[in-house]
């Protein structure tokens, strides 16, 4: 039987949970070609999984000794972590009321034992189809068009992210705003097209210089960008800005009409702080805007930074 989503970036992940054995064989003979495949024997050993890596779809016995699929479905819709992985139950019972439900717990097929390979696949392919597309149009509508890097979406959700989690740690948080210095006449000399493939060239090196994975770049409106860097204090913070300042200014892309260098430049504002119970993550983004600002008025490509403490309660 056709079962290809080759159309995807990468292979399906399907979790497979029965009690018994015999049961997961034959599931897994029907999807090892086209997915990877996980396996538990039980209710807890499903959550483990879950919480190792997260599945694109859920293959779920309801009957089985201590804790039953019913059990597992209400705990991974409860936890927001996997409350949106998809889950077919798969079951002996077959009475209305059993799969009524089923669907009352929030799964999204019932499929009845013994299991049929041709209903078990088409509605596999269904949901998986269902769920990396959903996958694909989430991440597309998180990135910015014309740059490819994250977009303004995107930081404000990291950005409520990293606070709660640096909030959570006691460990600082460091915001970088920048901005390409006389864009609007750069875009005047130029043209709005070549405007735009500078725009891509200075993401490309700006990203190119944060290395760790939790490291976010965003573009944040027009020629302006925003880097989120959690578990990094002012110094390390300013370091990178420089970096930065230092890798767009070596692509030596020419802007005649820059009053700093006749080469396009970015001036950037660096603050760096530790959250606290009753800040507000948008004051940090503000308080950078202000440091960038300052950058400016020292005369452009250069970093101005500060440590965050107009930010504590009541100062804000
Ligand atoms: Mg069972």
């Amino acid at each position: 039987m056709e079962f290809l989503l080759t159309q995807y970036p990468r292979r399906p992940r399907l979790l497979l949970v029965d009690d018994q054995r015999i049961n997961i064989q034959a599931l897994y003979a029907l999807f090892r070609e086209q997915c990877d495949v996980f396996m538990a024997t039980s209710g807890e050993q499903a959550l483990q999984q879950c919480q190792k890596q997260l599945p694109d779809l859920i293959l779920l016995d309801v009957v089985m000794p201590d804790m039953d699929g019913h059990a597992v479905c209400r705990q991974l819709k409860a936890d927001p972590l996997t409350q949106h992985i998809p889950i077919i139950f798969i079951t002996a019972q077959k009475s209305e009321a059993d799969e009524v439900k089923c669907f009352e717990l929030g799964a999204v097929d019932f499929i009845s034992k013994p299991i049929n390979p041709v209903i078990v696949q088409a509605r596999v392919r269904t949901q998986l189809t269902l769920k990396l597309q959903s996958d694909l149009l989430r991440t597309q509508a998180l990135l910015d068009g014309l740059t490819g890097v994250a977009n303004r979406r995107r930081f404000e959700e990291e950005l409520q992210n990293d606070w709660r989690q640096c909030l959570r740690e006691q460990s600082a948080l460091s915001v970088i705003l920048l901005d390409i210095d006389h864009f609007k006449a750069y875009n005047d000399h130029y043209g709005h097209q070549r405007g735009d493939s500078t725009l891509r060239q200075v993401a490309q090196a700006l990203a190119a210089t944060l290395c760790r994975p939790y490291d976010l770049l965003a573009r944040y409106g027009g020629e302006e960008f925003v880097c989120l860097l959690p578990g990094t204090g002012l110094a390390g913070a300013v370091a990178v800005a420089q970096k930065m300042e230092e890798q767009v200014r070596k692509l030596g892309l020419e802007h005649q009409g820059s009053s700093v260098a006749k080469v396009v430049t970015i001036s950037l504002g660096v603050v760096s702080l530790v959250p606290g119970v009753g800040m507000d993550p948008q004051a940090l983004v503000a308080a950078a805007d202000a440091q960038l600002y300052e950058a400016k008025r020292g005369g452009r490509a250069q970093v101005s930074s500060s440590a965050g403490c107009a930010l504590e309660p009541g100062r804000a």
